[in-house]
């Protein structure tokens, strides 16, 4: 009876989900086809505007790329290669990467307090998840403000933060200067298809996804935002303690008394 309900359960959730991924995927199909409409219209008479035309084609196609790409990360067949990874180093190899995404206008300063701890995760997945957050806090800036990502340690009684643990956790909180959230935002990030930005250009799957990545690690997402400041998301992980290679007890010859 009850794996019944979750059956079915399962299925509206599949239903949900295919239908807003096949919703949103179409419009950016029409901005495709639309734009390459208007291109073949304007070709011979107007070579400025095809320009801009085949632009905004490619802009759609870049979305549904996005789009796809993410959904791939989701049912990703791949297996994890769970690994211990220094947070602060892992920020410091994205500094290009984030440069890049972030664009001019955006100063992103970067700060390592972790001292040396680790935590075990994805490398991969976790540069997936810090760069989703930069990008959500390029878009909350509209493309211009301040982006800080501080790695840190802290302790955390039982269920300090939602309910992870008691225990040793490595921190990496991403701060941004931009239009900051309202509590009824808030309350709604992590649920997968939300989204506050124009169809077509979110997905509303960045936040559900990271809240997956950091489940299945046993750790918990810190939310704080005030409305036209700016937003801070922090991740707590699991600190990882390497196990210490115990040095081999020194062999010593049994003496045997002489006879
Ligand atoms: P998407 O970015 O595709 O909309 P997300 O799940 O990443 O999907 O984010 C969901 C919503 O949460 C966004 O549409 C936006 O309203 C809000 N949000 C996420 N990050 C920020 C941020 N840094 N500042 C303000 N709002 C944010």
């Amino acid at each position: 009876q009850e794996s019944k309900l979750r059956q079915v359960q399962k299925m509206e959730a599949v239903g949900q989900l295919t239908g807003g991924i096949a919703h949103d995927f179409n419009n950016m199909l029409a901005v495709v086809v639309g734009g390459l409409e208007l291109a073949r219209r304007s070709i011979a008479k107007d070579p400025d505007a095809t320009g801009r035309h085949i632009d905004n084609a490619m802009e759609g196609a870049n979305r549904a790329t996005a789009l796809t790409r993410q959904l791939l990360a989701f049912s990703r067949e791949e297996p994890l290669r769970v690994e211990p990874i220094a947070p602060g180093a892992l920020v410091a190899g994205m500094s290009d990467l984030l440069d890049r995404t972030l664009g001019d206008a955006i100063t992103v300063s970067a700060r390592d307090q972790c001292g040396g701890w680790l935590t075990c995760a994805d490398r991969h997945q976790l540069e997936n998840v810090i760069l989703n957050l930069a990008v959500n806090a390029r878009d909350a800036m509209g493309g211009r403000g301040k982006l800080s990502i501080v790695t840190a340690t802290t302790r955390l009684a039982e269920h300090a933060i939602g309910r992870c643990p008691a225990g040793q956790y490595v921190t990496i909180a991403v701060t941004d200067t931009g239009h900051g959230m309202t509590p009824d935002v808030m309350e709604r990030v992590f649920e997968p298809f939300f989204t506050t930005k124009p169809i077509g250009q979110g997905t509303g799957l960045g936040l559900s996804q990271i809240f997956a990545f950091v489940a299945q690690a046993r750790g918990e997402i810190g939310l704080t935002s005030t409305p036209g400041k700016g937003t801070t998301v922090t991740l707590y992980l699991p600190r990882h303690i390497p196990e210490t290679v115990a040095k081999p007890e020194p062999q010593v010859e049994p003496v045997h008394a002489q006879p």
